[in-house]
């Protein structure tokens, strides 16, 4: 079964509209996109594992709970950098992870360029953070590499998804859920999602 969870919450939809509009500026942009990132991150972590931990009040003594899994971010360069400040508001101690990947032009086939992992895990759970799923091919190749480093769990939070990349994550990891917040209606002839956002790269920094 697929692991695909659309969020239903208004606040995402709301936002997400804003964020769709052409005629919102970079700046706007990009505080809509942490906005967003911060709500699909509280849905994506809803299983984190926690460890009891008492605390002390001016009242007494509390029971209470911290996180006990160690949280690493693998932002997809360049539009998934917007989402990082937005989860490090809910989790500071979170560790971020560069992993660059270009699409070679004759095989379309993603090539890395750059990679920072260490050599051995340091953390529990990896949230691969890329605001577009449209073909899927850097999302898979992620996964790839990250299970090849030996991550257990992974997740994908972004916020437009393509039938067709959903598909073709699913399909080539069907262990790693989908956090969006919408599905979209289909890629066109070159990769962009329709109706989308245009290029989320472009959009948050002002190129293109
Ligand atoms: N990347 C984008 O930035 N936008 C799309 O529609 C597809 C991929």
């Amino acid at each position: 079964m697929a692991l695909v969870f659309p969020s239903t919450h208004p606040l995402v939809k709301h936002k997400l509209t804003l964020l769709r509009d052409m005629k919102t500026e970079p700046k706007k942009f990009r505080e809509l996109i942490r906005e967003l990132t911060v709500l699909l991150a509280y849905e994506a972590t809803t299983d984190l594992t926690l460890v009891d931990k008492d605390v002390t009040t001016p009242m007494g003594q509390a029971r209470g709970a911290q996180l006990a899994d160690k949280i690493g971010l693998v932002p997809i360069l360049r539009a998934g950098l917007g989402m990082v400040e937005g989860i490090w508001e809910l989790m500071p101690s979170a560790e971020v992870w560069h992993i660059g990947l270009y699409r070679d032009e004759k095989t379309l086939r993603p090539v890395q360029y750059y990679n920072k992992l260490p050599i051995s895990p340091t953390v529990e759970v990896c949230l691969i953070l890329d605001p577009m799923l449209a073909t899927g091919g850097s999302a898979v190749a992620t996964c790839d590499i990250l299970k090849k480093w030996g991550a257990r769990r992974i997740k994908f939070v972004g916020v437009i998804g393509a039938p067709e990349g959903i598909q073709r994550l699913t399909t080539a990891h069907p262990d790693v859920p989908i956090h969006i917040a919408a599905v979209d209606e289909r890629l066109n002839d070159i990769g962009y999602i329709v109706p989308g956002l245009g290029d989320a790269g472009d959009r948050q920094f002002g190129t293109g």
